[in-house]
């Protein structure tokens, strides 16, 4: 089908997710093919991937092990369910899982996005204390300004406030405790942050630890609420409390897995061992959709008996344990062993940082958040201040979209530039990218805005 044809249809009938289709309208953008980190569009622009397809890729397109690995499999067989049964690909990848994991994780419950595997986390929750008899434990925790994606169960665990707020009435009542970031608390201080949002964690839990099922966060890093990044200390903190009070610890790390943070794992920045982890986006590398919930035995063991006792876990979706990509995913952790990925990326985030502290100076940034692979420039209209451009400006946005003319493309989190290329970005494609959000942020900070109609 020809450009012209494809740009046609993509207007009459497509809905994109996450996206104003009116701002699609005015800059569309077709990929047809990609290799390494460069994709390449319907007219044979290129663009460095520097958001990582959405958070997702890890050692690059059309990567030929995880080629290899899909078609082999292809071979045998593409799909089978896993309810009630098993495959293969997906009992090899549950050993690996486990395998790379916190130790006390034992179990694996596959799904197909991130915001499924969080669903699961709930229920599994959920049904856990009631399975144990334990039936007033049926809510739970959150931080404010948190992200796990956009299901209603996800939602309901999530505070995003312009995401969420028009599905209120849908959505169950959790609890939201402030995120600890020295850039919201009015002192401007970390420590402070922290000492706070930890007591008022410790007072919710004493006064109602009885109906708490769980507490669900990020690992480490707020993503989609900008990159905001814990305090040292502060997630051990929460394991503590967790402890002390009875309540499950869930960790979401689908943003923050499989290296994008410098380790595998970023429970691994605190030594935390949480009852339940929730992982996606680079399981497969970026190529298949798989998830998964990790658990511990003891979760696990109070949905063990007869299926009289009424204790299963009754859910599941058709494409759970999905071959082809269980299978894409033992390729991709195959490369993460044999090419030292998770060490590599920790010693390239050390020359990223250096990129971004030039960044940081520039007249409209007010503020570069870093954790390995997963960075986050704040557009402000006034440094000294942290004044925000007026948010009709679309600042941050007018920005990727000049960065995307430039050769990079990547997606804004309100004000913030997320810089997020895949781990096996090269330190020239790196200093490359730096590049193009430089010039790019210096040209839309000061050019004025075109008034709409
Ligand atoms: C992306 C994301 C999700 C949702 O994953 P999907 O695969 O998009 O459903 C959940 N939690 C976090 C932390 C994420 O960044």
């Amino acid at each position: 089908m020809d450009a012209t044809r494809l740009y046609e249809i993509s207007q009459k009938h497509m809905w994109l997710p996450f996206t104003q289709m009116k701002d699609y309208e005015e800059a569309p953008l077709i990929i047809e093919s990609g290799e390494g980190i460069v994709l390449r569009d319907i007219y044979g622009n290129e663009y460095l991937d520097g958001y990582s397809s959405l958070w997702l890729n890890v050692h690059g397109h059309r990567r030929p092990e995880i080629n290899q690995a899909i078609k082999e499999q292809l071979e045998k067989i593409a799909h089978s369910t896993l309810l009630g049964a098993a495959n293969v690909p997906s009992i090899q990848l549950a050993e690996k899982l486990i395998e790379i994991s916190p130790d006390n994780l034992t179990r694996v419950f596959y799904s197909d996005s991130g915001a499924e595997s969080v669903e699961i986390a709930i229920k599994m929750a959920y049904q856990y204390w009631q399975n144990k008899g334990k039936e007033k434990k049926t809510k739970f925790v959150t931080l404010a300004n948190g992200y796990h994606g956009d299901t209603v169960g996800a939602i309901s665990v999530g505070s995003i406030d312009i995401y969420h707020r028009v599905y209120s009435a849908l959505m169950f009542d959790s609890f939201a405790v402030p995120f600890p970031s020295a850039s919201w608390h009015p002192s401007g201080d970390g420590q402070t942050a922290k000492e706070e949002s930890l007591a008022a964690m410790q007072t919710l839990f004493k006064e109602s630890h009885n109906e708490i099922a769980g507490l669900v966060v990020e690992s480490m890093v707020q993503g989609a609420g900008g990159m905001h990044i814990m305090p040292p200390g502060y997630l051990k903190e929460l394991e503590r409390l967790c402890r002390a009070f009875n309540i499950l610890l869930i960790v979401d790390e689908v943003a923050t897995g499989f290296g994008r943070t410098g380790k595998m794992f970023a429970v691994e920045h605190e030594d935390v061992a949480p009852d339940i982890m929730t992982v996606a986006k680079g399981i497969t590398g970026g190529y298949l959709p798989i998830a998964a919930t990790l658990t511990t035995e003891e979760v696990y063991a109070a949905f063990y008996g007869d299926y009289a006792e009424m204790k299963t876990f009754f859910h599941g979706h058709s494409y759970t344990g999905n071959q082809l990509g269980c299978a894409a995913a033992l390729a991709n952790l195959d490369i993460f062993e044999k090419e030292e990925v998770v060490k590599q990326a920790a010693e390239k985030a050390e020359y990223i940082a250096k990129l971004l502290a030039e960044i940081a100076e520039l007249p409209h940034v007010g503020e570069v958040r870093q954790l390995g692979f997963m960075c986050g420039i704040e557009v402000v209209k006034d440094r000294t201040t942290k004044e925000p451009f007026p948010s009709e400006e679309r600042v941050a946005y007018r920005a990727t979209l000049r960065m995307r003319e430039l050769g990079m493309l990547t997606r804004p989190l309100g004000d913030v530039i997320v810089f997020m290329p895949p781990l096996v970005s090269s330190y020239e494609q790196l200093t490359r990218m730096a590049g193009i959000m430089k010039q790019a942020m210096l040209e839309i900070a000061d050019s004025p805005v075109v008034a709409e109609q």
